[in-house]
């Protein structure tokens, strides 16, 4: 929960408007959105595609600017900041996690997060070292990034995120195309990070069992806030106040079913085509199927049959 004092507010968001123009047309991406997250705490945001996630990671982090509206991020006013000094608040202040995990393929794990150290002025091996064994990387800093598997490269998104110590994390979708196990390791090390070291994390998530790791869930839905919840509402046995809530969770679920199954479906043509071998078929036979199977749990969880 937010806190009495406005110390224990890492971030806060007020009124925010984002209106996206090109070639003549409007997209209001975000309609006053209003939220604070706690030092220490774990928020994660759910809703559907296009809903306004990643704008709104993007204007905490002060990657994009809103057209109003007021953002504080650790006491600092993204919000009407100048270039040079919004420039350094990104470098030092926010770890940012991206969807598509930004590493440079040219540099190794190891210099990969030495880079950001480098930009902000101070370098350190042994630091880069402790941080590629914090996310589970220990002996690989000799690695290109695609010598590495799909969750490894997630975990050393996540260590570059991390390399200035910056009080602040934001993640977009780090779990996206991971398995749940994977997926699970990831946010386990962004919540070690909060809730054992203080940092705040604000993370984008579609899955419903990722965002149960977190210490509250904030719905949107077309560019709106539909609330802030708990967990564990979200879990079940919710009350009237999260039929929202759980709309968004059940939808969410769905569309995970049915991305799996697709999925599979291309899986099977392209076997048939010649293009993957019965060892990768099985493989993604097998995903699918576990993801399935998590998503059927989840959803009778709701008390939602599939
Ligand atoms: P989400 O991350 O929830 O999928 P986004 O924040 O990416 O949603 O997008 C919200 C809305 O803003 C969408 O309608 C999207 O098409 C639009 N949008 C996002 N970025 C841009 C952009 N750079 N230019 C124009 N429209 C954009
Ligand atoms: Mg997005």
């Amino acid at each position: 929960m937010v806190g009495e004092s406005r110390e224990d507010i890492a971030v806060i968001v007020e009124g925010v408007v984002k209106i996206y123009e090109s070639r003549g047309e409007r997209v209001v991406a975000l309609r006053e959105v209003g939220l604070a997250v706690a030092r220490g705490e774990v928020l994660a945001i759910m809703g559907p595609s296009g809903s306004g996630k990643t704008t709104l990671l993007n204007i905490i982090a002060g990657i994009d600017r809103p057209n109003a509206g007021r953002v504080v991020v650790d006491g600092f006013e993204v919000s009407g900041a100048g270039e040079e000094e919004l420039r350094r608040f990104r470098l030092e202040r926010v770890g940012y996690v991206f969807q598509q995990h930004n590493l440079i393929p040219t540099l190794t794990a190891l210099e990969n997060i030495l880079l950001p150290m480098s930009m902000a002025g101070r370098p350190s091996r042994s630091r880069g070292l402790e941080l590629l064994k914090k996310v589970g990387l220990e002996g690989k800093e000799g690695r290109y990034p695609e010598e590495l598997s799909g969750g490894e490269q997630q975990r050393l998104a996540v260590a570059v995120a991390l390399a200035n110590d910056p009080p602040i994390i934001v993640a977009d979708e780090p779990t996206g195309e991971l398995d749940i196990a994977t997926g699970e390791r990831i946010v386990r090390i962004l919540l070690e990070e909060a809730h054992g070291r203080g940092k705040t994390v604000v993370l984008t998530t579609h899955d419903p069992r990722v965002a149960r790791m977190a210490d509250r869930v904030a719905v949107l839905e077309d560019g709106r806030l539909r609330g802030i919840y708990s967990p564990q509402r979200i879990a079940g046995g919710a009350g009237l106040g999260e039929v929202e809530a759980e709309k968004a969770v059940e939808a969410a679920l769905r569309k995970m079913m049915e991305e799996a199954r697709l999925k599979l479906r291309e899986a099977e043509e392209r076997f048939r085509r010649g293009e993957i071998g019965i060892d990768e078929l099985i493989n993604i036979y097998t995903r699918s199927r576990a993801l399935e199977e998590a998503v059927r749990e989840e959803l009778s969880r709701l008390g939602v049959t599939a």
